[in-house]
């Protein structure tokens, strides 16, 4: 074939029809994945914790983590305490108990004069950005338990899913012989134990609460059945295990943290006060993942056009230069 005017046209034609059906996979993201129907998680509700923090030495000493020096200012100085109290999540710590204070700080879970907890770690998520991000597919999400885990020997140090977590969660420790992520998985190494989540277990009140999501939500659905102040018995620990806690429902604001937002997670949170004030920003429901999936995959699906256009060119292009090289039959007849 060589390539003249015509043929020319004819290919561009193709290649461009290629590229219209391909590109047209770009313009929707595809649907958010779905948790597994057996998936556990954490609910945290903000009402009955105390603010002991006890859930974050049990989290560390399960997770074989090392205490931080936390830095105080003593006479307007600042000092390496040797006082494991963590503020934030870090390589180190993967569960922090955060306060909110305003005004006088006098009234629990109040916006105004009041103070709130909230919890910070790993939020399980459904369709989970770090896993996408991940080009080693060193963080997983377990098909029926839905924990999103982590695997050092897989991971190539790239950061990528500390840049895709939209909760900022996984970080990246530069202290250790092999620079690592941290972040929590939930205590799954404790359960060919029977054991569960460390933070739940010791939770006095049964602010922290470890179980399968479909328990939990419909033990959210109870709570704001209630009225604001009724005593009830709360489970306490594991749902589903005969702990319980005695106290107050909570005035909760209308969302459930992690209900919706990129898709649901499995570890949900209740509030008094409203989430923005917690450090937990208002998020789309559409999973980030699926729109960058969707996108990456379109410009596979779009490059597919232009190489194969390229391709088609370059045998062309050969074969008219063989046919070139090829000895000319002598024009005219035998002598
Ligand atoms: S979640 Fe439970 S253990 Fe943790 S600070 Fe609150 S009350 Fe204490
Ligand atoms: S919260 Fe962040 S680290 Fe945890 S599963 Fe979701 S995306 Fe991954
Ligand atoms: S589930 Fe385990 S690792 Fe996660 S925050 Fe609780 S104690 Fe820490």
């Amino acid at each position: 074939m060589t390539i003249d005017r015509r043929n020319f046209l004819k290919l561009a034609g193709t290649t461009a029809g290629v590229a219209a059906a391909t590109s047209s996979g770009v313009a929707h993201a595809r649907p958010n994945k779905k948790m597994p129907e057996e998936a556990l998680g954490l609910l945290f509700d903000g009402t009955l914790c105390i603010g002991c923090r006890a859930c974050m030495p049990a989290c560390k000493e399960s997770n074989n983590m090392p205490p931080e020096l936390t830095p105080l200012k003593v006479n307007g100085e600042e000092v390496n305490a040797l006082w494991d109290a963590p503020l934030d999540i870090s390589g180190s710590t993967l569960n922090v108990i955060k306060a909110y204070r305003n005004g006088t700080a006098e009234h629990k879970d109040q916006a105004v004069d009041g103070f709130a907890f909230t919890k910070q770690s790993c939020f399980h998520c459904a369709d989970p950005s770090c896993v996408s991000a991940c080009p080693v597919s060193a963080m997983t999400k377990d098909p029926v338990n839905g924990i999103v885990s982590y695997s050092l020997e897989a991971c190539i140090g790239c950061r990528y899913c500390v840049a895709a977590c939209p909760f900022g969660v996984p970080r990246f420790t530069y202290d250790t012989p092999k620079p690592q992520i941290s972040k929590c998985q939930l205590c799954k190494h404790r359960f060919a134990d029977g054991k569960y989540s460390a933070c739940a277990e010791v939770c006095p009140t049964g602010a922290t609460l470890f179980g399968k999501v479909k328990d939990l939500k419909a033990e959210i659905a109870r709570r704001k059945s209630l009225a604001p102040g009724t005593t009830t018995t709360f489970p306490r620990g594991r749902i589903g295990d005969n702990d319980t806690y005695v106290g107050q429902v909570g005035k909760y604001v209308e969302r459930v943290y992690g209900e919706n937002e990129i898709g649901g997670t499995q570890v949900l949170h209740l509030s008094g006060v409203p989430f923005d004030l917690l450090d937990k920003p208002p998020l789309p429901d559409q999973a980030p993942a699926a729109t960058s999936e969707t996108i990456q995959h379109g410009v596979y699906y779009g490059l597919l056009a232009p190489a194969t256009f390229l391709g088609i060119l370059v045998a062309a292009a050969r074969r008219n230069m063989r046919a070139a090289d090829e000895p000319k039959k002598p024009e005219g007849g035998t002598p």
